[in-house]
């Protein structure tokens, strides 16, 4: 049997990790600066592109160490609004999509958390397959490094809402989130950090004890147990009681505000009672509710509501005093749901 160390993803690494690896091949700290700023200032997209260190040195790195980039296989652009979804390659061979929303105030990156998800919500493309793995932290940074270099422009948001339930991939997005919103990398401002969760209850509680501020957005899609049950099976494990404490918990840890993303499904959460109930729940929390028309998926039935049902919705809800926005559809041209770039691929390749 061969043992094969495994050898260390340099990018997931902090700088403080960093030093002390330097230190271990008798490197002064001030090399694990350097390096630290080539991976996520200047996001460099290999060792051999540091030419402020030797090529013996940077030989030596390519031996001992993993430079995790990913590779662009596929990008579509909306011609309605500039939207972009890209398509990335992991150094393993699976495939992930992230995408690229310009807003008058910036530039926001949506990200996978994982290849594939095991959470099977009835109405997402992403959970389909299953889950393949977690994503490591250089794999979600580089998403973002990666659209940055080919869009050639600033980001200044980011949205952990593509492929993969988050909370399920808990230390390896506590680590991004350090490394995304800490100094000597893009720094972006954690305000300007959304993480979106299905309800993983002990998570959302250890989540709320970190010290972030980031936004934490829970999908609720339904305002009792009994329905929200029939549309997403974490439910089962996770009533919406304790979801719902969870939250009020995390706002008061927090200090932040959460949002409810709510998408709303022909027929099975638009009713009246349904805004009524909504607003009963959401009311106590102050919470912001993001209305998503559901995106059809094409294995499933489920289709979006007329127009003027969404807008009464919508309207009906702040009737009872919550603030509320409907979530623009972003790429309409290119999009399909989430997910169903990455699986309409996946297809392809697996009939070839
Ligand atoms: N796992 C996380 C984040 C990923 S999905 C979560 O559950 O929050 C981001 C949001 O898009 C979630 O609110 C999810 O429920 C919603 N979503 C997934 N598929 C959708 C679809 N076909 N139409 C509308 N919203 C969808």
């Amino acid at each position: 049997m061969t043992t094969k160390t495994k050898k260390i993803d340099m990018k997931s690494l902090t700088l403080e990790e960093l030093t002390v690896e330097m230190d271990r091949l008798g490197e002064k700290a001030f090399r694990a600066k350097q390096l630290y700023s080539w991976m996520h200032e200047k996001l460099a997209l290999g060792f051999e592109e540091m030419t402020n260190l030797s090529r013996q040195f940077r030989e030596t790195l390519q031996e001992k160490y993993v430079y995790v980039t990913l590779e662009p296989v596929e990008v579509q652009t909306s011609h309605i609004d500039g939207t972009q979804k890209y398509l990335f390659r992991l150094p393993d061979g699976l495939v992930i999509e992230s995408v690229l929303m310009r807003y008058r105030h910036g530039n926001s990156v949506c990200i996978s958390s994982q290849a594939g998800c095991r959470m099977g919500c009835r109405f997402c493309a992403s959970t389909i397959g299953g889950l393949e793995r977690s994503l490591r932290a250089s794999e979600m940074l580089e998403q973002i490094y990666r659209i940055q270099k080919l869009s050639g422009e600033r980001v200044s948001h980011v949205v952990v809402m593509g492929t993969g339930e988050p909370l399920d991939n808990y230390e390896n997005l506590l680590r991004f989130l350090g490394l995304l919103t800490g100094e000597g990398g893009l720094h972006i401002s954690q305000r300007n950090v959304t993480v979106s969760t299905c309800g993983i209850v002990p998570n959302i509680l250890r989540l709320a004890q970190e010290g972030l501020q980031i936004t934490l957005a829970l999908s609720l899609h339904a305002a009792t147990q009994e329905k929200r049950r029939e549309l997403m099976p974490i439910a089962n494990k996770y009533q919406l009681s304790e979801v719902l404490s969870a939250c009020e918990e995390y706002q008061k840890k927090t200090g932040r505000r959460m949002t409810f993303e709510y998408s709303l499904v022909g027929g099975v959460n638009d009713s009246l009672e349904d805004v009524r109930q909504l607003a009963a729940i959401v009311k106590p929390l102050h919470g912001h509710v993001n209305l998503i028309p559901v995106n059809p998926v094409r294995e499933r039935t489920f289709s979006q509501p007329e127009k003027k049902v969404v807008n009464d919705f919508k309207n009906n809800l702040e009737n009872y005093g919550i603030n509320v926005t409907i979530r623009r559809e972003m790429g309409r041209d290119i999009d399909g749901a989430c997910g169903q770039l990455r699986k309409s691929y996946m297809e392809g390749r697996s009939q070839c």
